[in-house]
Parts: C-alpha cells; sequence; structure tokens
C-alpha cells in the first residue's frame, strides 16, 4: 500500500514537471496546453502500476511532435490579387503506423490548434485498433465566400508544399474543418501531376470514383451514434424516443444526425458558426443538406422554408434547449462549464463529443460529477479516422468494399473502442470514465511500441 502511494506521488510529480515543460517551450499554446493536461493526468494510474514509462521517458517524448512543418501558400484570387496564408503539418508520433490526420482551413488555425489536434489524433489512431500514428495539418485560409477557382488555386499551391511530406507510407492527409470531397479532389489532382504517379493510398476522402471508400462521408458522424449508443444500452437506454441537439451544419454534424434519426431519435436544433435553428418538431435534414451540401448557404436560411422554426443569432445558446443527447458537432472549446451546467439542469444523459476537444476541461468535469454518460472526442469521433484507414486498405488490395461492409467494420469498430475505454477505466480504477479510459487504452499501445523502438 505504501509503494502505491509512492509510485503515485511519484508520476504525479513526473506529470506536473511533463506538462510545466510543455507550458514553458510552447508559450501561448492554450488549446495544446489543454490537451495535453487532459490526458497527461488521466495516465497517473497506468505511470503509478507501470514506472517503465517514466523509466524510459515516455512522456517527454509523447508530448513533443517528431517533426512541425510551416510553409507559405501563395495564390491569386479572382480579381488578381496575391494573397499569402500559412500552411501547417504536424507529424506528430509515428510508433504505431505512418501519420495520419486531417487537414483543417479555417482562420483559426495556427500552431497551437494543429499541436492538440495532432496529439489527440496519436491516442486516437491508436483506439482504432489499426496501424496509423498521429499527425494534423492545416491553414489559416478562409474556404467561405470563395469561389471553386480560388479554392482550386489554394489547394494546388497548398499540396504544391505539401506534397514532399506526404506518402502512403509517411504520411496521409484526409478532410477536416473546410476540407470536404472538393478540396481533396483538387489535391488529390495536384499530388498526382507533381508526382506523376497514382499514388492512390497518399489521401483519404477521395471521391468514390477515383479511389474513395464507401461509408468514409458518414463515417463519423455514424460512428459517434454507433458510440453513444453504447453508452445508452449500457444502461437499458437508446436513441428511441429521444430529443437530440446537434451543434454544426458540416460533415460531422449532418451524419450524426441522420443516423440519430434512423435510430429513432428527434434532432430538434443544429448550427453552423453564426447561429442555430431550432425546431420543436423535428428538424429536416434533407433541407440541412441541401443547404449545407449542395448551396454552401447559411443556416438562417432554414427558417424561410420551415416557419414553425426559429433562427438565433450566436452559437451558445443551442446548450440552453432541453434535450436528453447532446452532440458537439462543430469545433473546439463549444461548451463551457455554463453551457454545461445547463445541459445538466435541463436533463441531459449523454453526451457525445461529435467534434474535437468540444467540451472545455471545466465542462467536463461537470458532466462527469453529474453522471452524465460522456463519450470523449478521442474515442466518439475515432470512426472517420478508421474508415479512412479501411479506405487506404482499399487503395493497397485495389479493390472495394460494399457501403454496408464498411458500415459493419465501422460499427464493430466502435463497439471495440467503447469496450477498451471501459475496460481500461475499470482496470485503472476509474470505473464508467471513458474520459480515462480512452486515454489509457490509447496510450498504452503507442507508448510500449516507442519503448520497443528505443529512445528515437
Ligand atoms: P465541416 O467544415 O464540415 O463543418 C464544421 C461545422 O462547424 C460547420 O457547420 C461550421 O459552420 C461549424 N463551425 C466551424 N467552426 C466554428 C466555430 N468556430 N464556431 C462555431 N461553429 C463553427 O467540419 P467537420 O464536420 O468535418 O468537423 C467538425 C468537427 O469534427 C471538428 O472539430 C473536426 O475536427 C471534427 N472531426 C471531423 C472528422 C471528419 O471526418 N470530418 C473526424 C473527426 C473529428 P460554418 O459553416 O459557419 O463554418
Amino acid at each position: 500500500m505504501i509503494v502505491q502511494l509512492d509510485n503515485e506521488a511519484v508520476a504525479r510529480e513526473y506529470v506536473h514537471v511533463v506538462y510545466e515543460t510543455v507550458v514553458k517551450r510552447n508559450p501561448y499554446e492554450y488549446e495544446f496546453h489543454q490537451a495535453v493536461k487532459e490526458i497527461l493526468e488521466s495516465l497517473i494510474p497506468v505511470l503509478s502500476k507501470h514506472p517503465k514509462y517514466m523509466k524510459f521517458g515516455v512522456l517527454e517524448r509523447i508530448v513533443e511532435p517528431e517533426r512541425l512543418i510551416t510553409f507559405r501558400v501563395p495564390w491569386v484570387d479572382d480579381q488578381g490579387i496575391t494573397h499569402v496564408n500559412r500552411g501547417f503539418r504536424v507529424q506528430f508520433n509515428s510508433a504505431i503506423g505512418p501519420y495520419k490526420g486531417g487537414l483543417r482551413f479555417h482562420p483559426s488555425v495556427n500552431a497551437s490548434i494543429i499541436k492538440f489536434l495532432g496529439f489527440e489524433q496519436t491516442f486516437k489512431n491508436s483506439l482504432t485498433g489499426q496501424p496509423i500514428g498521429g499527425g494534423k495539418g492545416g491553414s489559416d485560409f478562409d474556404p467561405k465566400g470563395k469561389s471553386d477557382n480560388e479554392i482550386m488555386r489554394f489547394t494546388q499551391s497548398f499540396m504544391t508544399e505539401l506534397y514532399k511530406y506526404m506518402g502512403q507510407d509517411t504520411d496521409v492527409p484526409a478532410g477536416d474543418i473546410g476540407v470536404g470531397a472538393r478540396e481533396i479532389g483538387y489535391m488529390f489532382g495536384q499530388y498526382k501531376r507533381i508526382r506523376g504517379a497514382y499514388e492512390a493510398g497518399v489521401l483519404t476522402g477521395k471521391g468514390i470514383i477515383y479511389g474513395g471508400s464507401l461509408g468514409r462521408t458518414e463515417a463519423t458522424g455514424y460512428g459517434c451514434v454507433y458510440f453513444v449508443n453504447e453508452m445508452l444500452q449500457s444502461k437499458g437506454l437508446s436513441f428511441e424516443g429521444s430529443t437530440v441537439v446537434v451543434s454544426g451544419s458540416g460533415n460531422v454534424a449532418i451524419y450524426s444526425m441522420q443516423k440519430a434519426i434512423q435510430l429513432g431519435a428527434k434532432v430538434v436544433a443544429c448550427s453552423d458558426s453564426n447561429g442555430y435553428i431550432y425546431d420543436k418538431n423535428g428538424i429536416c435534414l434533407d433541407t440541412i443538406r441541401r443547404l449545407k451540401e449542395v448551396e454552401r448557404e447559411r443556416i438562417s436560411e432554414y427558417v424561410k422554408e420551415h416557419p414553425t422554426a426559429t433562427y438565433h443569432e450566436g452559437c451558445n445558446g443551442i446548450w440552453s434547449i432541453p434535450c436528453e443527447i447532446a452532440l458537439p458537432s462543430a469545433t473546439q472549446n463549444e461548451i463551457d462549464e455554463d453551457a454545461a451546467r445547463i445541459l445538466v439542469s435541463n436533463g441531459v444523459i449523454a453526451v457525445g463529443e461529435g467534434a474535437n476537444m468540444p467540451s472545455t476541461l471545466e465542462a467536463i468535469d461537470v458532466f462527469l460529477k453529474a453522471g452524465v454518460l460522456f463519450g470523449p472526442a478521442k474515442a466518439a469521433n475515432a470512426g472517420g479516422v478508421a474508415v479512412s484507414a479501411l479506405e487506404m486498405s482499399q487503395n493497397s488490395m485495389r479493390y472495394s468494399w460494399q457501403f454496408h461492409e464498411v458500415d459493419d467494420k465501422l460499427h464493430a469498430i466502435m463497439k471495440n473502442i467503447y469496450k477498451s475505454a471501459v475496460q481500461a477505466a475499470e482496470e485503472y480504477g476509474h470505473p464508467g470514465n471513458l474520459v480515462v479510459g480512452a486515454n489509457i487504452a490509447g496510450f498504452t499501445k503507442v507508448a510500449d511500441a516507442m519503448i520497443a523502438q528505443g529512445v528515437v
């Protein structure tokens, strides 16, 4: 007992020192600090039980990206004016496979955002059980309001630099906020042109007719709902008849809504970065899809066609709508402590993080203390990267699976992630805490691979 207490104190001090070094070495990178803190603190029980992770300096190494690449992305708009954006790629950890992670195009993108996403991605990818390391990238370019030609010129310029660091056995990017099928298509075309070879497995999220996987578009949203369904079923509950609020109206949000509706839920609200719509009778997904996927319109347009719905300016208010299930699927830190308290007081039963790090550390604490079933991002939204890895497998085989085959595999992967997180949480003394469980389950595989490969 005394030994155990000593080990825990040593592990706690080790985590503290590593975290303080991260803060000192990466000043002002608040999102990165937040992600590191959440993971490191939950690893204390593993470090106490297995001091080898301290002995081999695993934490010091795992918080430092293997490589961070930044580059200039010059491009010319439709009026002939030259613009310069900044491109990023973080190659965070390759212990268990080639770097894998999406590209984000959004004005808020900076080194901190890319590093927090790449760090999280390392553990998420490990959780999927597939051989993929962690990476992430993007640019502070804003695709909103740009013409197709401007998007094409920008993405071609971006790829003209990024291609040097990519390869199907090196680093395999995909989409994220602001990067969908159109952007991936342009990037793949430019990569192929520069390389002079058809290396399909170098990018995922491709169109079906040129090497994409059926089910990739739906994967993150469907996967998140499958994960939440596992949490609900563990308490004898289900989506059937429940009221659901989803933030965002992009790729993850749309397919979370679709699967939740298929499972019998009523989705009453969703949003974009300007505001949210609410319809107590249930929102019409067909209209949302047309507005967002085809017409690239603002969500405010929805109420013109559906007078029973109301539009509200600003994003935060969406969490004051009473619901049993909340699926934050827009962006980081969209649920703060106050929003979490409102959700709890309105009777929320389950929260599934479709977005990356949508809840602040304080909000997570509120959910866990209130006994809300909480599916953390790196587990709940791992379905996207899991199907990306299935896309890579199909590309290697030069073969395509049917939609139902991919969907069945996705479903099995999400069940498995849930099981691993539950088991790790129990094994390390935090039963039911999937934040701790997912972090530990993701960490041990990467850490053991790092030790096996020596100090590199
Ligand atoms: P999309 O670009 O398709 O959609 C993003 C949605 O969130 C849009 O509705 C957008 O509104 C809204 N949004 C973006 N930024 C903000 C902001 N700062 N404040 C409020 N709303 C915002 O992205 P995805 O659906 O692909 O990604 C959503 C989240 O899911 C991200 O956190 C991403 O990292 C995560 N994720 C995505 C995966 C995928 O496979 N796509 C995989 C795993 C995680 P607007 O249209 O106004 O910009």
